[in-house]
């Protein structure tokens, strides 16, 4: 069977979903949870392109009904709206349990909302798991690790999280989460992965949500100044949808727990990043400087050696080809060219 104890699965049922040669690979059933967001929605394609059938759970809060639209009418894709901070009954093979605001500045506008996503949700559907029997795949964070002390990141490092922040409620929350899906595996037995994810861009992320790829992108586009932060020498590395898309998909089908950082190595000052931008979009585009954020992390780059390994994954979309995929979507957005979709 497909799940880990109680010969679980339902009837969608492959070994491992690895099929023998010469038959046609039955479709899973499987919950996208915050399945209507930037990385679910990329997510929900691919699974639906395969041939699953895919049950999309989100409460709207930062997702949006247009980034699934173009599945709708398909039978084997399903929309509900609903708080995974509620119980759910469903009948499914795998569950992808994304819900949750990724922005800083989407996380800290309700932080008791944010822990509760994080806590009570990931306990609903480790729960919804362990009833039905289905492998459970949790998106945690590099956020994790922290304002790190040790560069670049390797998954086991402890981090360096301050519990009482204004991003404690992600930080901490995540790092709950992933006790969670840990003691149900160690204590219930349901079969889970973690991904520790890293910061991600590209076509259907808000426009207005303030990560600062998405900012610099709609400024450029808008003739505004490009606002830095702090003094701009703090550093991110920046991966590519498609490339994280296809790094959870191989972990969930794969052998290992995890975690697994899954992020571009490649790492960008914010001043290199916005010059990539000017390069990119507009090279007249104005830098201005603002203040930065509490607890701001200085530096942050994945140590992906594990995913190499383990899962034969790295990211194949360097940051100069990718922003010009983000760019033509936030351009017809923006401007309102064409259709909303951004596929
Ligand atoms: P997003 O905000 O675009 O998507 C999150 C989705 O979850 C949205 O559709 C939102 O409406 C839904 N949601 C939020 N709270 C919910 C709740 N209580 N019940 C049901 N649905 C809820 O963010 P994203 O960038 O697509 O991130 C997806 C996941 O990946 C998140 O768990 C995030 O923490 C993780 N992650 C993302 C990044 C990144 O750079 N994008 C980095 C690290 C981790
Ligand atoms: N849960 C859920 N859907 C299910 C099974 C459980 O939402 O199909 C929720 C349930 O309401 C509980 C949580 O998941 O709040 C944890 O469930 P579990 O069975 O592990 O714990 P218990 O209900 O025994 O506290
Ligand atoms: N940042 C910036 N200008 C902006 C938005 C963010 O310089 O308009 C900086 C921010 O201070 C942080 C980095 O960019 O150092 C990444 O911020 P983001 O909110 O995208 O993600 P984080 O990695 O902090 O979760």
């Amino acid at each position: 069977a497909y799940a880990g104890h109680g010969g679980g699965g339902f009837g969608f049922v492959n070994s491992g979903g690895k099929v023998p040669l010469g038959l046609k690979r039955k479709g899973l059933r499987i919950v996208v949870t915050g399945g209507a967001g930037f990385v679910g929605s990329h997510l929900v394609d691919r699974l639906i392109r395969r041939g699953d059938s895919v049950i999309v759970v989100d409460n709207f809060f930062t997702g949006r009904k247009e980034n699934v639209m173009h599945h709708f009418g398909n039978p084997r894709f399903e929309l509900i709206r609903h708080d995974v901070v509620e119980p759910l009954l469903l009948e499914v093979d795998q569950i992808y349990h994304l819900a949750c605001p990724a922005s800083p500045v989407h996380y800290k506008f309700n932080p008791v909302k944010t822990i509760k996503t994080n806590v009570v949700g990931t306990l609903n559907m480790l729960g919804l798991a362990k009833r039905v029997g289905a492998r459970f795949l949790l998106t945690s964070t590099s956020e994790v690790y922290g304002d790190p002390l040790q560069h670049p990141q390797v998954e086991t490092y402890w981090g360096n999280v301050n519990p009482i922040g204004v991003r404690s409620c992600y930080d901490e929350g995540k790092r709950t989460a992933e006790t969670l899906t840990m003691d149900y595996h160690r204590g219930a037995e349901v079969e889970v992965r973690i991904a520790r994810i890293f910061n991600t861009y590209g076509p259907r992320m808000c426009i207005d949500d303030g990560r600062v790829v998405s900012n610099f992108v709609a400024q450029a586009l808008r003739k505004e100044p490009l606002t830095v932060y702090g003094d701009g020498k703090q550093t991110r590395s920046f991966q590519y949808v498609s490339d994280l898309v296809e790094g959870l998909i191989r972990l969930m089908e794969g052998e290992h727990v995890g975690p697994f950082n899954l992020g571009n190595p490649g790492e960008f000052t914010m001043l290199e990043l916005a010059q990539v931008v000017q390069e990119t979009i507009d090279p007249n585009a104005k830098i201005e400087f603002r203040p930065n954020t509490e607890d701001d992390p200085h530096k942050r780059k994945p140590d992906i050696s594990k995913a190499k390994d383990l899962l034969g994954w790295e990211p194949k979309v360097a940051l100069r080809k990718g922003l010009p995929l983000m760019v033509s979507d936030f351009r017809e957005r923006i401007f309102g060219d064409h259709k909303e979709d951004g596929a």
